[in-house]
């Protein structure tokens, strides 16, 4: 397996990428120095931080371990749950979410865009927002399928921690995290009066508990906004469906696994070999290419 981070996890926008087109993915993988930030992409993200910042501050906490780093995830978590159980907040944004899903053997981390709490019902809502640069229209049909997977997992991933389905022990394996690790100074003092948790294993025992106080997500929704005016033009409810998801998942881990070699996008889809920036050298697409003229000249030769 390799991943950008060395084999010890998977962002789950890396699946998006994966399903849009394995190969492509690779590619970029492989040559991850390549400026590919478009001026659309640049917008989306300024957008995303524009809209977090309208919810809450950002803190520089320094880090001196890859136990802090992980720490920071848990003061995060720890600070959305405390806010939601006592009202203190309805609408947290940039929460960071992670776990093995499925038994597949893989470790998971994500940053799911917006969770909402109601104030009344205590219901948790997962909101997924994505921007559009030209037209106030909805994406193409494929590309909706990647967004609809990248929130029902936010929700698998979010519910499964609420379950207490993640261990410490899975986190220290995948991670390769030491639990007993004393967290750095910087960590320890924006945990306040949480600071008997100075250890990654009882902060991790902490956040958990926390969590374990909220309800599932109930609902999954896109929110599709133009970057002309920042605004929303379409909410698409999705429908969590757990088997699919489940089916979803085990043929994308199949190939972070090893089991099998990445595969290039269909002849239904190649279309999206058009604007590829491997069609000219991609040996997938080389390869259905030499067997499509293969068969014609077959074709042509017992006529
Ligand atoms: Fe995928 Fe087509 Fe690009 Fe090859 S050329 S990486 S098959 S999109």
């Amino acid at each position: 397996m390799f991943t950008k981070t060395g084999g010890k996890y998977i962002w789950v926008s890396d699946l998006m990428k994966q399903l849009w087109c394995e190969q492509q993915m690779v590619y970029e993988m492989e040559e991850p120095s390549l400026e590919r930030e478009t001026p659309a992409m640049k917008a989306g993200t300024d957008l995303h931080l524009a809209r977090e910042l309208a919810v809450q501050d950002i803190v520089n906490v320094e880090i001196t371990s890859p136990e802090d780093a992980f720490a920071v995830k848990l003061i995060n978590l720890i600070g959305m749950a405390e806010d939601f159980a006592t009202g203190a907040a309805c609408v947290r944004r940039e929460i960071p979410v992670f776990g093995a899903p499925y038994g597949e053997g893989l470790f998971l981390s994500g940053i799911v865009d917006e969770i909402r709490c109601d104030a009344e019902t205590f219901q948790l809502d997962v909101v997924e927002m994505k921007t559009r640069a030209n037209s106030k229209t909805l994406p193409s049909t494929s590309q909706m399928a990647t967004h609809r997977m990248q929130v029902m997992l936010y929700k698998k991933l979010f519910d499964d921690l609420v379950r207490g389905a993640v261990t410490k022990a899975t986190i220290a394996l995948h991670l390769r995290l030491r639990l007993d690790r004393r967290l750095g100074d910087d960590v320890l003092h924006h945990l306040g009066d949480r600071r008997a948790c100075d250890t990654l294993g009882s902060l991790t025992d902490f956040a958990f508990a926390r969590l374990q106080s909220l309800p599932f997500v109930a609902r999954t929704t896109l929110e599709y906004c133009h970057q002309a005016d920042a605004c929303c033009f379409e909410m698409v409810a999705v429908d969590y469906d757990d088997a699919w998801l489940r089916a979803a998942y085990a043929r994308c881990a199949g190939f972070w696994r090893g089991a099998r070699a990445a595969r290039g996008v269909d002849v239904e889809e190649a279309w999206k070999c058009r604007t590829c920036e491997f069609a000219d050298t991609c040996a997938w697409r080389l390869r259905r290419i030499e067997e499509i003229l293969s068969e014609r000249r077959s074709a042509c030769s017992e006529r």
